[in-house]
């Protein structure tokens, strides 16, 4: 049986970043991931934006770790590592009930930490934003964008050069918990392996990884629903330089205008629970798409919108069940799995904190 120090389940931005946080000419790193190549879930299906912290609870994983996880981007964007850029971002309140609950979100998002907020007038808001409907705005200066195809690329390379081994369309499919570790099997040929340590970064199934190893998923709370998020495509440009979202809603962050490194204007992303890893992209949604960016970019017309990529969240939380459901990032000796680290419910803003949460995992394994 080859026999490695840790095991990572998933190359998508997190794994990536887990195997270039812990691979070292000391220690053998394998990552399993069941697609051909890394990154093409959820981690190159979102908004690429970095955020600034503003929607989490003072303390939680999503709220430190964002916090942290965005300087660590910036800071090696800076060193040329991949593309990252502070464009800033408005939140909109179009009404006065709204200008009362972006007060609110000011407050909560200062008290966890995000610095350089500022209230804006209609007025200076639309300065910022031509075009706009809005009666106060909040300025988010550390909100930005990125690449993530370049950040993923940066993490794979930085990987396989201290050493970490990427075998790709090799989905795990059963473990085996052994008093020195785990025996993993995984496809396509039912080979494997014995991993002293796991780390489970599967996005969508990582509550089946979970479960592979003997967790009783519905009793931890790590049972996951999948929730799609659509996007639309502008087709022509729009004089914007910073992304412009609405007030937060239940289940998403509202339909927001964010923009490619590029200049081009994305809408996105709905928020709707699926049973299904289908990707496609609705055309008929555009009208109501449309009529969400115009509460607070009037002139926007379904006939303006093109359809482009969704991305499916996963969930720890089904609907109307509400409240904050926050990262499971959980060493489970106390399950009786010592050295196996779940990574469950790396939803938005995992992107933007995937280094922060490498570093997390790497503790909880004593590195
Ligand atoms: C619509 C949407 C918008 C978002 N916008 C933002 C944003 O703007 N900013 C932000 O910070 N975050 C955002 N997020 C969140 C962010 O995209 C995710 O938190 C992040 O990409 C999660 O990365 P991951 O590596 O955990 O998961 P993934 O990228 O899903 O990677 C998991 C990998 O595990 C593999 N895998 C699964 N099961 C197995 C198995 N049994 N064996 C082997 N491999 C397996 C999969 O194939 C996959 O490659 C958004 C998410 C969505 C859905």
């Amino acid at each position: 049986l080859e026999r490695v120090d840790l095991a990572v389940v998933g190359a998508g931005a997190v794994g990536l970043a887990v195997a270039a946080r812990l691979a070292s000419p000391e220690r053998t790193v394998v990552v399993l991931e069941e697609h051909r190549r890394y990154g093409v879930e959820t981690s190159s299906r979102n908004s690429e934006v970095i955020h600034s912290g503003l929607y989490y609870p003072a303390g939680s994983l999503k709220s430190r770790l964002c916090h942290e996880g965005r300087r660590r981007l910036y800071a090696l964007s800076g060193e040329g590592a991949f593309f990252a850029r502070r464009t800033g971002k408005l939140v909109v309140a179009v009404d006065d009930a709204e200008t009362g609950r972006l007060e609110a979100l000011r407050r909560g998002a200062e008290s966890a930490g995000a610095s350089g907020l500022e209230m804006l007038g209609g007025g200076e808001a639309r300065s910022r934003a031509p075009g706009l409907r809005v009666s106060s705005a909040l300025w988010c200066p550390e909100t930005g964008i990125l690449d993530s195809e370049e950040l993923m690329s940066f993490l794979h390379r930085k990987a396989e050069s201290l050493g970490a081994i990427f075998l790709f369309g090799s989905p795990l499919l059963r473990v085996s918990p052994r008093g020195d570790g785990y025996e993993l099997a995984f496809g396509p040929s039912n080979e494997t392996l014995l991993a002293r340590a796991v780390v489970n970064s599967a996005g969508l199934r990582s509550d089946r990884v979970a479960g592979m190893a003997g967790i009783d998923v519905e009793e931890a709370g790590y049972r996951l629903r999948w929730c799609k998020g659509s996007y639309f495509r502008l087709r022509r440009d729009l004089p914007l330089k910073h992304l412009i979202y609405p007030l937060p809603e239940s289940h998403g962050l509202g339909v927001h205008l964010t923009l490619d490194r590029r200049g081009g204007v994305r809408l996105g992303p709905d928020a709707e629970f699926t049973e299904s890893l289908d990707y496609g992209v609705d055309p008929a949604r555009a009208q109501a798409f449309a009529e969400a960016a115009s509460r607070y970019f009037p002139g926007l017309e379904a006939s303006d919108l093109l359809p482009d990529t969704a991305g499916i969240r996963p969930r720890l939380k089904r609907r109307g069940e509400g409240g904050f459901a926050d990262f499971v990032i959980a060493e489970e000796s106390g399950r009786g799995l010592p050295n196996w680290v779940n990574l469950i419910g790396i939803e938005s803003p995992g992107l933007t904190a995937c280094l922060a949460i490498a570093d997390r995992a790497a503790e909880l394994l004593g590195q």
